[in-house]
């Protein structure tokens, strides 16, 4: 059985009402969020406020992290009408900043770089002013597959390590951590007008050391922008908790980041890659 949470972990009530509306639109056009796929415990209260973080490119990952809720196994072909509907719900929700990820396609000779970039311009030609945050899988490491994304210029480009290297092997296992920060870095070879962002997932067993540690390295990769926040299993089959993190420790990480150089560190038990992605912008461009 899933652990009890904390108190810290209480929700705002959600809006019945916008929730079927979002839910609705994404039906219609038959879009899928990662607040859906992966279970996020904030998915209501976005959806409340009529906000996603939309995934393209399928709901199905050539992956097998142990964290992660999103299904795996064989992804359908590539739906060339999703960023006309992706465009169409940021009208219809009258999102001004949009965060859009994707599962790993491993099976595609691009990982979906040219989809990614094709939804960006798109956005960007039909509906300027519109901020476009891209939270990017690794292309395996493809330097080719980022400049095609880093080319089409979204705002922000976002790629999470998750956790500290050493649990690698049992929490990302057909992913690299070096390969992860090497990418961030390679953001700002090619585009150094666009912030980089990157978040990992407190709870699985690291320690401080190891979490400060690789906040350095994403510092010396460049990278402007952290999340953290807390992990919480999917299931029992998933990865398991190691502990709750306090309210207290999120809040001291945040402060070190800080003091690393970070432009804004959002840290706290129900931080997730997306949270407040608008004000954490702001905060690098000041
Ligand atoms: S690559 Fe991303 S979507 Fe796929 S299993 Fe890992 S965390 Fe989940």
């Amino acid at each position: 059985m899933r652990a009890r949470l904390p108190s810290w972990f209480r929700q705002p009530p959600v809006d019945p009402e916008a929730m079927v509306l979002v839910e609705g639109l994404l039906n219609r056009l038959s879009l899928h969020t990662i607040c859906e796929s992966a279970h996020c415990p904030n998915a209501g209260d976005c959806f409340s406020r009529k906000t996603a973080t939309f995934l393209i490119l399928g709901n199905i990952c050539t992956r097998n992290c142990s964290f992660c809720a999103v299904a795996k196994g064989r992804p359908l072909a590539v739906d060339d009408e999703e960023p006309e509907h992706l465009l169409a719900a940021l009208e219809k929700l009258g999102l001004r900043y949009v965060v859009i990820t994707s599962v790993t396609r491993d099976d595609l000779d691009d990982g979906g770089a040219s989809h990614f970039a094709r939804t960006v311009r798109l956005i960007h030609q039909r509906r300027p002013g519109t901020l476009v945050e891209v939270l990017i899988p690794d292309f395996r490491g493809s330097f080719e597959a980022l400049r095609v994304v880093a080319e089409a210029r979204p705002e922000v480009i976002n790629h999470n390590v998750e956790t500290v290297p050493r649990l690698y092997p049992r929490v990302r296992a057909m992913a690299d951590y070096r390969r992860s920060v090497r990418l961030l870095s390679q953001v700002k070879d090619l585009e150094p007008g666009i912030v980089t962002k990157s978040g990992l997932m407190l709870g699985l067993g690291e320690t401080r050391e190891e979490v400060v540690q690789v906040m350095k390295e994403l510092r010396e990769a460049r990278c402007d922008l952290l999340t953290l926040g807390q992990y919480l299993p999917p299931s029992e089959q998933h990865y398991p908790l190691s502990r709750f993190v306090t309210p207290e420790e999120f809040s001291e990480l945040a402060a070190t980041g800080r003091e690393l150089g970070f432009a804004e560190v959002a840290s706290a038990p129900l931080v997730r890659s997306s949270f407040k992605a608008a004000e954490l912008y702001a905060k690098a461009r000041n």
